[in-house]
């Protein structure tokens, strides 16, 4: 397995200073990572807490760790003391957690609030009314109760129907832009957007027409994803 060196170097061109790459490393061996790393990569995300760790204690401390993955409340602590950016956030309950766990870190961790935007059932994230439900909760309760010191909500994430109708994704996306634009505007300490978080191998050329300033891309640097089998 080889890391398609050229690809790499033309996603990066082509986004050139309008959206960060993430480097989606989940499967791939420390070997793999240090090839991005050694042209200058420092994004990587993965999506399973125990790998990441793994990655983390074995691979150069400049990198820039996002979590990707549907994140469990209990495994907050584990990554807490030198997460980047958790990109998956979907419940009150996780936001708690990661503030609790950032105050223990001494560290103001910074994370993307998932909206669920696909057509699949599967898919996590917050519905609209749950979004603004929970933005506007952290935005008015923080003063008086001296919470949400400890993050930092950046933005928005979301993941588009894995299908190949140009229409539906355009539709998909453009949604999650007009949520993103519509939160864009406040001015919090705990609430300070500047990520939307979408893209991937399959689609991320259309999400960049919608907003997209954060790709997550992995078999089109890496290849495709072969799983342990059994
Ligand atoms: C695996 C994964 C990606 C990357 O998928 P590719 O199709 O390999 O680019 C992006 N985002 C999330 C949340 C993922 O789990």
């Amino acid at each position: 397995m080889a890391v398609r060196i050229e690809k790499y170097l033309e996603i990066r061109e082509e986004l050139n200073q309008r959206a960060t790459l993430v480097a989606v490393s989940k499967v791939r061996s420390v070997a793999e990572i240090m090839e991005l790393y050694e042209l200058g990569h420092r994004d990587f995300g993965e999506n399973y807490v125990q790998e990441l760790i793994e990655k983390h204690m074995m691979l150069p401390q400049d990198i820039r760790w996002h979590f990707i993955g549907h994140l469990q409340s209990n495994k907050v602590k584990l990554i807490a003391p030198f997460i980047y950016l958790v990109h998956g956030v979907d419940s009150f309950k996780l936001l708690t957690e990661i503030d609790k766990q950032g105050r223990r870190s001494h560290r103001t961790i910074s994370c993307l609030l998932q909206v669920h935007i696909a057509q699949e059932e599967t898919k996590f994230g917050l519905s609209e009314a749950e979004l603004d439900e929970l933005i506007m909760g952290i935005s008015q309760t923080r003063d008086e109760t001296h919470e949400f010191r400890n993050i930092s909500i950046e933005g928005l994430m979301g993941m588009a129907s894995n299908i190949d109708d140009v229409e539906k994704l355009d539709a998909e996306f453009e949604y999650l832009n007009t949520l993103y634009d519509k939160y864009a505007t406040i001015k919090h300490p705990a609430v300070r957007f500047k990520t939307l978080s979408t893209g991937m191998s399959g689609d991320y050329k259309i999400a960049l027409r919608h907003g997209s300033n954060m790709v997550r891309i992995g078999s089109l640097l890496f290849g495709a994803r072969q799983y342990p089998s059994g």
